[in-house]
């Protein structure tokens, strides 16, 4: 699972202890109202702005591509054995230039060409991609923590669900207490890059930087260091495996896309469209597709309407499945982390409802009473079935 040539020398520090996590108690962490909860507010986290990437800028910038932090980390690289594969370009119509690409040799197994997940080097962690476990639904969601998804993460409590999400390191820090959420509900955290650029057209130290300050800011944040990224839209290839591989991490994509994230923006893409595509893949579920193997499937708390398409359709993907699970679990990861005080649960102790006595971490998925002392818990159980939907779409239509 991890590179056999990991020993870059990293600086993730910390003083949150993950297994005993409190959340603050502001209007922001409690609040189901969108504008109320994201309002700017000042964190416990005090952040020296000379240490951090600009938000939403390549990790690179502010100087980070020369700060000694960096430099120390690049130079305990061994550079010599980095595959010698070409940077990509954006095209014309701003999308991955694919064109002259051997798609049939893939020499550098490039998963926005092929959706190759097996690199073709040596001493590369290759992806993951699917979960083995049969009718097993592997969920994840993209590009958290959203400032407005406390009612969203009440709803994976109440039902006891937990998810792998893949946070944008900007969002991080951005939205540090929706990132503790995160941690604190005992959901499977992993990196989704600093500034989600895609990741076959950076420099190698552009690539480097957007890995390390992500995890930089997880691990400041929550106290954890992901273990497992996520390129955007599933952009990577050996180049960038091997240099997410030095950092001992490891790439999960999917093989089902709901594209809920494009419905409106995209033309061909509505509401409709992404409502059957949940559809036909809740129907997997029990026509035998997943018969012998489960799925991770692409969805994204990107802001309330991809949210509320995963709510609509949870119930059924709950009838349709045997398990619904996040990807470390569904992949027997029990340590997500590099932190060993997390522990989570094996596939099989979750799925026998034992998932308490297996963390031992204080993290317990979905226990009641995680985040139960705070003002909004009165609102929250009031908030199930259609009351919760109708809801949901109120405040769709602020956004
Ligand atoms: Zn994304």
């Amino acid at each position: 699972m991890l590179g056999v040539n990991a020993s870059a020398v990293t600086n993730y520090t910390s003083s949150v202890d993950p297994t005993t996590v409190e959340m603050p108690d502001i209007p922001q962490t409690t609040s189901l109202d969108t504008a109320t909860q994201c309002q700017y507010y000042q964190s416990k986290f005090v952040v020296k702005q000379d240490e951090w990437p600009t938000i939403w800028g390549i990790a690179t910038s502010n100087g980070m591509n020369t700060s000694q932090e960096f430099q120390n980390l690049y130079n305990s690289i061994d550079w010599s054995k980095v595959p010698n594969v070409p940077i990509r370009t954006i095209g014309a119509n701003g999308g991955l230039d694919l064109v002259g690409y051997d798609t049939t040799n893939d020499p550098y197994c490039w998963w926005s060409a092929t959706q190759c997940v097996t690199p073709k080097t040596e001493g590369i962690n290759p992806d993951i991609r699917n979960c083995p476990e049969p009718e097993t639904w592997g969920l994840t969601f993209d590009d958290g923590p959203n400032c407005s998804h406390n009612a969203f993460y009440d709803y994976l409590e109440e039902n006891k669900q937990r998810a792998s999400m893949f946070y944008v390191g900007s969002n991080v820090m951005n939205w540090p207490y929706g990132a503790l959420r995160g941690l604190k509900d005992g959901h499977h955290l992993a990196s989704h890059t600093w500034s989600h650029k895609m990741m076959t057209t950076l420099t190698n130290q552009e690539v480097l930087a957007e890995l390390y300050y992500t995890s930089k800011a997880i691990k400041f944040v929550t106290g954890v260091t992901p273990l497992y990224w996520r390129p955007a839209l599933g952009d990577l290839d050996d180049r960038v495996r091997w240099i997410a591989t030095q950092l001992n991490m490891t790439a999960m994509l999917w093989n089902l896309d709901t594209n809920d994230w494009a419905a409106g923006s995209t033309p061909g893409v509505t509401v409709d469209t992404v409502n059957q595509k949940y559809e036909s893949y809740i129907q997997m579920g029990t026509n035998g597709t997943f018969a012998t193997s489960g799925n991770i499937v692409l969805t994204h708390e990107i802001n309330n309407m991809t949210m509320d398409f995963f709510v609509k359709h949870y119930p059924e993907i709950k009838k349709a499945y045997k398990h619904v699970v996040d990807a470390a679990t569904c992949m027997n990861i029990t340590h997500p982390y590099v932190e060993s005080t997390i522990t989570f649960p094996t596939f099989d102790q979750s799925v026998n409802q034992n998932a308490s006595t297996a963390t031992g971490s204080g993290v317990v998925p979905g226990a009641s009473g995680t985040t139960s002392t705070n003002a909004g818990a009165s609102v929250r159980s009031l908030l199930n079935g259609p009351l919760f939907i109708a809801a949901l779409f109120g405040l769709l239509a602020l956004v």
